[in-house]
């Protein structure tokens, strides 16, 4: 008989809604071995990332400061940022492709969350309160000296893991040398900065030291979406129920494979029991694959009464990988990575915006002369320094001078100059306003962009000279 279903509450949430620490049991096994090496990989790629240069600059640099993002060696303004749309849809549904085949294997394998809380925190708990009976045991004794000891010296430990960690991640905004830099000023001179890595401190800290499966299960965009994104031939971590019940002891020849010892249940980092079937709360990690491995190991019988299968594959049936959703989710993946590719290959390496300059009036009249004054924003968007000239298009009137574009624009690696174009025209060869743009050569390359039209304008014609026109004369006219 199996045990029934708890569809009314969490395995970690008591009655009456407080939350049960739980104390996961150690397990080793090819699963664990094979986690701790992929976390063990992550863990350098996050540290290492902002601190490999690739064209001059961190592998992965979102210089909000200077609004430029550089992802290996690939360099956008903020202008180029919505290429990104192409690939964060793309990884979007690369994810969605990977979870309808795998079901949450990036959950238990390769989310940063669990890789911080399983191979950083839990280990330095593990080795700070003992395995799983010890910790229990220590949790309900008595405030000694060595409790508070104990206590003091993780805590600590985790403050200063969860801080080292929130400086990784600025260090992704402002670069290794911007963080070295802060990190030897005072506080108070980079207030957001500091704020930040105090608050990301902070949440890291309560979520590692006390919030911990709860995240995934509650708070995760990601966990909500499994039921929707996997089916019967999603691979999973599932029980035999057909090989394994009914349960009973070793010896009983009537019962399962099951021997009921629970280790899946004690190993399992959310609190459930995969026999109950699959549940929101599991993350894919593996460890009762292992745990229950080494129990039919050791009685005797074939590993795999846990194991990764599909539910088709758990029920007897044969397994369809080439499914609709899996090859639709290939091809939006496909198309988003392709779309980013093509576009991100066609970025212009240079930027130019054109405004009219605020000063309050669109035009001003002098001499007989209309002026329009704009500035022009230059923006070399490739690591080398390069230089470009700046001419004028549209139907302009032949009297039409322009000042500011006579000399060539030099700008450093990543540089970035404001540039100021006056337009003068005679006022009697103003009739009315006329658009035009402004283009942008490189000299190097001959390459060139061209800004949004901008508006030449002037009075209007039909009050040209008669300056002391009133409100109805005007409108007579
Ligand atoms: S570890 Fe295996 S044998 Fe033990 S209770 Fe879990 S499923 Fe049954
Ligand atoms: S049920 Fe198994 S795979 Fe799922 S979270 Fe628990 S131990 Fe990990």
């Amino acid at each position: 008989m199996l045990p029934e279903l708890n569809t009314t509450s969490l395995g970690s949430i008591r009655e009456d809604g407080s939350k049960l620490i739980l104390h996961p049991a150690d397990v080793s096994g090819r699963y664990t071995t094979w986690r701790r090496r992929v976390a063990a990989v992550l863990l350098i790629i996050y540290v290492a990332l902002p601190w490999i240069p690739v064209n001059g600059f961190p592998a992965v640099f979102l210089d909000v400061q200077e609004r430029r993002f550089h992802f290996f060696g690939l360099t956008l303004a903020t202008q180029d940022l919505w290429v990104f749309f192409f690939l964060i849809s793309g990884l979007g549904f690369s994810l969605f492709f990977v979870t309808s085949l795998l079901g949450r294997i990036w959950c238990g394998w390769t989310c940063p969350y669990t890789v911080f809380l399983d191979h950083l925190f839990r280990r330095v708990e593990r080795l700070i309160d003992g395995d799983a009976p010890a910790r229990r045991q220590l949790d309900a004794a008595p405030w000694t000296t060595q409790k508070i000891v104990k206590r003091v010296v993780k805590h600590t430990i985790y403050v200063a893991m969860a801080a080292a960690i929130a400086h990784v991640f600025l260090s992704y905004f402002i670069s290794i040398k911007g963080l070295y830099a802060i990190m030897h000023r005072s506080p108070q001179d980079h207030a957001t900065a500091f704020g930040v890595v105090a608050f990301l401190t902070a949440a890291l800290y309560f979520c590692f030291s006390w919030f911990r499966e709860q995240f995934c299960v509650i708070m995760c965009p990601y966990g909500r979406m499994q039921s929707a994104l996997v089916d019967d031939n999603s691979i999973i971590i599932g029980y035999d129920k057909k090989r394994g019940e009914p349960r009973g002891k070793v010896k009983d020849v009537n019962a399962g494979d099951c021997i009921a010892c629970n280790r899946c249940v004690q190993v399992c980092p959310t609190g459930i029991d995969i026999r109950n079937g699959l549940q929101l709360e599991c993350i894919a990690c593996a460890a009762c694959v292992d745990a229950c491995d080494d129990i039919m190991t050791k009685v005797g019988r074939s590993k795999g009464l846990i194991r990764y299968d599909s539910l088709v594959g758990l029920n007897g049936g044969r397994t369809h990988l080439l499914r609709a959703r899996t090859v639709f989710y290939t091809l939006l993946t496909i198309m988003g990575a392709s779309v980013f590719a093509w576009r991100a290959s066609h970025i212009e390496p240079m930027l130019a915006n054109a405004m009219r300059l605020s000063s309050g009036n669109a035009f001003n009249l002098f001499n007989g002369n209309i002026r329009n004054q704009f500035v022009v924003r230059v923006i070399n968007k490739r690591n080398q320094p390069s230089t470009y000239t700046m001419s004028v298009e549209g139907e302009l009137p032949n009297e039409l001078q322009i000042a500011g574009n006579e000399t060539p624009i030099a700008l450093p690696g990543q540089g970035e100059d404001l540039k100021s174009l006056v337009f003068t025209l005679p006022q009697t060869s103003f009739t009315k306003s006329f658009k035009m743009v402004v283009r942008l050569t490189e000299t190097a390359t001959g390459k060139s962009v061209t800004t949004m039209p901008i508006e030449f304008s002037g009075p209007d014609p039909k009050a040209q000279n008669h300056d002391y026109l009133n409100a109805g004369q005007y409108l007579q006219k």
